[in-house]
């Protein structure tokens, strides 16, 4: 298997993160094992009896027909496409944003959907719920933890969703995609308060 150069990135940012966050390490580890790889369930089985965390050893052992997170970890590897319908829709391949991303742009920042099958990045008005795209800005709130200086979660009160925001100004080796897995405890926070993810990630948060 050859790597190229956005993989092997992908792959040096995943283990520094595991080593920054003790709480992600394990679902970090697992997708840098998994970059680059492009199956069918088969396949993907096997190498997930090598290389996953015990308790999803154990479940791929039983399933014939992948369920569940294996879903999720075949649709990232080979992403369906559907006609997006509305903004919050990937305009790549329709699928629901992982997280969103804040790059600096000329004076500013510019807000971006990132997609949760494809990666790819759009851009998104920052007044507006990613989840039900509501526009009232009152109804919008951020939540910031010390030991993530570059993410926010943002947090709808019109429909108890959340999604993190990677700030690339604020940590330039981020890779929004691959920076969302490491937010464990914000996730853990979120959910406690009852907001529920938009779509959710490889670790299942
Ligand atoms: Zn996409
Ligand atoms: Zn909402």
């Amino acid at each position: 298997m050859v790597s190229t150069d956005n993989e092997n990135r992908r792959r040096t940012r995943a283990i520094a993160l595991a080593d920054r966050y003790p709480a992600s390490r394990q679902i970090l580890e697992f997708y840098a094992a998994l970059i680059g790889f492009d199956s069918d369930w088969p396949t993907l089985r096997a190498r997930l009896l090598e290389i996953a965390p015990e308790p999803m050893q154990r479940a791929a052992a039983l399933q014939q027909q992948p369920q569940g997170i294996f879903l999720r970890i075949l649709s990232r590897l080979n992403p369906t496409k559907i006609t997006p319908q509305q903004n919050n829709e990937c305009p790549n391949c329709g699928n629901l944003p992982q997280c969103a991303v804040l790059r600096e742009e000329g004076q500013g920042h510019s807000l971006f959907l990132v997609c949760s099958a494809c990666t790819h990045e759009w851009n998104f008005p920052r007044s507006e719920c990613p989840a039900c795209l509501m526009t009232d800005e009152k109804r919008l709130g951020f939540y910031t933890a010390e030991q993530f200086p570059h993410v926010q979660t943002l947090l709808c009160e019109t429909c108890r969703s959340y999604l993190h925001i990677i700030h690339c100004g604020v940590d330039p080796q981020a890779i929004p995609d691959v920076d969302e897995l490491a937010c464990t405890p914000l996730d853990i926070w979120a959910m406690e308060q009852g907001y529920t993810k938009l779509v959710p990630n490889l670790a299942g948060l």
